[in-house]
């Protein structure tokens, strides 16, 4: 069976496997994963979606990547095992619709990622009897995503850097309540410190020996299972060959990267809005074809997006036929005109946040919070620079409103109900470590908490 292949954005580094990709995490080039070439659904093999659940969906999608390195029945179950929780599509109003990916265990669209993700390593480690650590930045909610999602999975091991004062306290404890073989790690800086100590780590030989994987999402495992909740909501509100447009709240892109793979894979696509908050070097960039990074990053309501230079942005300059570094420097321009067909972005302040979500709720009583609102602001942005569509629209909410609970409390009035599985991680005493924005002590760290985890083989596989 061929395999798939994917290649370095940056270039300079051999092609290898999903499974060696996944593993690595970052390019030893520092470049980005991505498929040579996208695998196609046939217009029948989407239309077929309509009938199935998601975790079926999900499956069908991801067996395009997988083949001849997970069988199908193993991925199958894989995928009845990630997704056993909801992805509601609801209407607010004609042909407009609300995709909520906020019923994972921790509330947030990185769930959807991260239980696939978790679920592939366990069986690579399990395979080949080894054992991992996996390293993650987080601004709030992949480490919790990634926490949950490996918790105990024999053979790894995860480490979380998060920016302690940039994540709100039910953020926070979702990751810090864990412990096992979950470590949280709060950094006295910006989640853009959080991201460069855990690539200076990924780059270090003196680190080698640890076997360092990333779950951020420059890992390509991130990006893949995003890809399929836009398939999923087209089969639920678009007709068969119908193209939809998506909204999807952006920091560092992979989200709306999961849209444009779906789209690369052959799902119709009207337009991709991609609206973030102040940090808008991707609005102007489109507009002017001028990129220049935000450094630092600034901090805006939604918390989760506040990066200064979205990494996945190499991804999607590749896919426009340019290349970008892994600073952000542009070494040759992607077709910009076609980007702009097919994108549209705005910036949407804090101001217009709190606005949004106040204006949201009085009109449709339907409570977002300060990410999903960007999304819908960033669609009526689009709506009124480009009037006219009548596609169906599906607008992004990737995280629950309790996990904002204050920043909805201010605007609306009253704090918004908190979920179960909140609730349960919520209640548990927090264990998690400190230090300063200084390559030299993290790197001690990672020394000094390295002991050998038992790997799969020991644990019983
Ligand atoms: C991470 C996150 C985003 C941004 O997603 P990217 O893939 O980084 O663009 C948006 N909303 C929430 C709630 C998030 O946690």
């Amino acid at each position: 069976m061929s395999q798939l292949v994917f290649r370095s954005t940056n270039g300079q580094s051999p092609a290898v496997s999903l499974r060696e990709a996944l593993l690595a995490g970052q390019a030893p080039d520092r470049g980005l994963y991505f498929p040579e070439k996208f695998p196609k659904l046939t217009p029948d093999e989407i239309a077929a979606f309509a009938q199935l659940p998601y975790r079926e969906v999900a499956f069908r999608v991801l067996r395009k990547f997988t083949e001849g390195i997970i069988p199908d029945d193993a991925l199958r179950a894989m995928c009845r095992k990630a997704y056993d929780f909801g992805v509601p599509v609801e209407v607010i109003h004609h042909r407009v619709y609300l995709m909520r990916l906020d019923q994972g265990p921790t509330a947030s669209f990185k769930d959807f990622a991260a239980q696939m993700m978790a679920q592939m390593f366990g069986r690579f480690m399990q395979e080949d009897g080894r054992q991992i650590t996996v390293l993650t930045a987080t601004s709030g909610d992949t480490g919790a995503a990634v926490a949950h999602a490996f918790h105990k999975v024999p053979g790894a091991r995860v480490i979380v850097l998060f920016p302690v004062d940039e994540v709100s306290m039910s953020q926070r404890k979702l990751m810090t309540t864990l412990k096992d073989n979950i470590r949280t790690v709060a950094v006295d800086g910006k989640f853009d410190d959080c991201q460069a100590m855990a690539k200076r780590a990924f780059a270090d030989p003196a680190l080698a020996h640890i076997n360092l994987s990333s779950a951020n999402s420059i890992n390509i495992g991130r990006l893949l299972p995003q890809s399929v909740y836009y398939f999923y909501a087209a089969s639920r509100v678009a007709k068969p060959g119908e193209p939809i447009v998506f909204s999807v709240p952006s920091g560092n892109f992979g989200d709306m990267m999961g849209a444009v793979v779906a789209r690369e894979m052959g799902l119709p696509v009207k337009k991709i809005i991609a609206p973030v908050n102040d940090n808008d070097s991707f609005p102007k960039y489109l507009a002017s074809g001028v990129y220049q990074k935000i450094s630092p990053s600034r901090n805006s309501v939604s918390n989760a997006m506040n990066v200064g230079h979205p990494s996945n942005l190499a991804r999607l300059v590749a896919v426009y036929g340019g290349q970008m570094d892994e600073t952000g420097k542009i070494h040759k321009q992607p077709d910009l005109a076609a980007m702009r067909r097919d994108i549209f972005s705005s910036s949407i302040s804090d101001e217009r946040t709190r606005a949004s979500l106040r204006d949201f709720w009085s009109q449709y009583q339907i409570l977002l919070e300060p990410h999903g609102v960007v999304a819908w602001q960033g669609f009526l942005d689009w709506l009124a620079a480009e009037p006219g569509s009548d596609a169906p629209a599906v607008i992004v909410e990737t995280a629950n409103p309790a996990k904002f609970p204050e920043e909805v409390e201010k605007v609306v009035g009253w704090p918004p109900d908190v979920p179960a599985s909140m609730t349960a991680a919520i209640a548990l005493p927090e264990d998690y470590d400190r230090i300063g924005p200084d390559y030299e002590k993290f790197r001690d760290y990672l020394l000094q908490h390295h002991v050998d985890q038992p790997t799969a083989k020991e644990v019983g596989g």
